[in-house]
């Protein structure tokens, strides 16, 4: 594996590099208060000098006191909006004046896109999507195109949030395979962030072409050191924890417990949880008539399972409490993915605990069930 190291000269060299290249560059940047991936025109449009402060149903953007472009966690929207889109046309149907009607199946277009500061938690995601989306008995052919050209370029994480636990889970705080490119920042103490050094890792031989066409130079031991350092002190950080021990026969042995009506009191079933989580892609169909009543469009729409309509069947919602819809959820990410998918449906992100508007967290939720069996035996 080469490492090399780039200054920011370099790291917008990369990025011009990345467009002139043809792909449309998404990065980070901030849009309406949160750090977000967005079109990265250049370097210069990175958050340089801010992170974000989150807790359970907190998130507010602040100065940082130094030169860092990196130095935040996960925002509420993740590169799956562009994998796995939200809305997505699947056929429309018209009828002409004789009533014969024709029907046109939406393709998908290839977009060569470069995801430039993906977090290693984005990448584990992605990495579950491929495997649910992708490589499953049931492949989905607009997540397949939408993924066929996509670059990915990770960011190690120096700045976790107060809900991040991706240790926990083994897909963070330094990123894991799958990417093109990685990169460890060492940050300018001065505001400028003008000498901010970059340690980049080559994850793939696409990838090492396209460092190789900017300047670098052999990363000395100390930055090789500073680098590592960076992603040990994240570690360190981060104290949220998801024990996995037995996790399985834990969830499975507790689905009649208490502990879901005692979330239920609080849980709002807005699904916020399920449309911030960068793993989750149940969709369902809508179909949109025009009031002429001659053309129709279908959707496929993200969905979620805290909908009484998601589980409805003949006589009615399946799960019709909201204590049966959140145990479906946790008990799926947490338990059923393994069965299904064998590993984890959660990468220890963090966005359920920020962006639940009740604070309801997932780490919580699993420690309490622990100690509830812990208790009994
Ligand atoms: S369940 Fe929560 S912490 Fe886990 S991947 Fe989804 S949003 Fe992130
Ligand atoms: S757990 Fe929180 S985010 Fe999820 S549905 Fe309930 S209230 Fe909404």
């Amino acid at each position: 594996m080469t490492t090399r190291t780039i200054d920011v000269a370099g790291l917008s060299e990369l990025v011009d590099h990345l467009w002139a290249l043809g792909y449309e560059v998404w990065g980070p940047q901030i849009d309406n208060g949160v750090i977000v991936p967005g079109v990265l025109p250049s370097v210069r449009d990175l958050p340089l000098g801010w992170t974000d402060e989150q807790e359970p149903a907190h998130y507010r953007t602040l100065r940082r006191g130094d030169g860092a472009r990196f130095g935040y966690a996960v925002g509420p929207r993740s590169y799956k909006e562009l994998l796995h889109p939200p809305e997505q046309q699947v056929w429309s149907m018209t009828r002409d004046d004789e009533g014969e009607l024709t029907v046109t199946m939406t393709e998908p277009e290839p977009v060569r896109r470069a995801f430039f500061g993906v977090r290693p938690c984005e990448l584990a995601a992605i990495g579950r999507q491929d495997r649910v989306l992708t490589d499953g008995p049931h492949p989905d052919p607009v997540y397949g195109t939408n993924r066929a050209e996509v670059l990915i370029v990770t960011v190690d994480c120096g700045d976790p949030a107060a809900t991040c636990f991706c240790p926990s889970l083994g897909t963070g705080p330094r990123s894991g395979p799958g990417y093109d490119l990685a990169i460890t920042e060492l940050a300018d103490a001065d505001l400028s962030g003008r000498d901010s050094r970059y340690v980049v890792r080559v994850g793939s031989p696409k990838g090492q072409v396209i460092l190789d066409a900017v300047p670098s130079h052999p990363t000395p031991p100390h930055e090789l050191a500073a680098a590592d350092a960076v992603v040990a002190a994240a570690t360190d950080t981060m104290t949220r924890n998801l024990d996995t021990d037995r996790i399985k026969v834990l969830i499975y042995d507790n689905l009649d417990g208490p502990q879901w009506d005692r979330v239920a009191e609080r849980c709002l079933a807005c699904g916020n949880c399920t449309f911030v989580c960068p793993t989750c892609f149940c969709t369902n169909l809508e179909d949109v008539t025009n009031l002429a009543g001659d053309e129709t469009t279908r959707w496929r729409v993200w969905d979620t399972c805290f909908s009484t309509e998601f589980s409805h069947l003949g006589p009615g919602p399946v799960r019709d409490s909201t204590a049966s819809r959140y145990r479906q959820w946790f008990s799926h990410k947490l338990a059923g993915w393994i069965d299904q998918f064998g590993e984890s449906g959660c990468v220890g992100c963090g966005r359920c605990i920020t962006w639940c508007p009740v604070g309801i967290d997932i780490t919580t939720e699993l420690a309490v069930m622990r100690a509830g069996e812990e208790a009994v035996r």
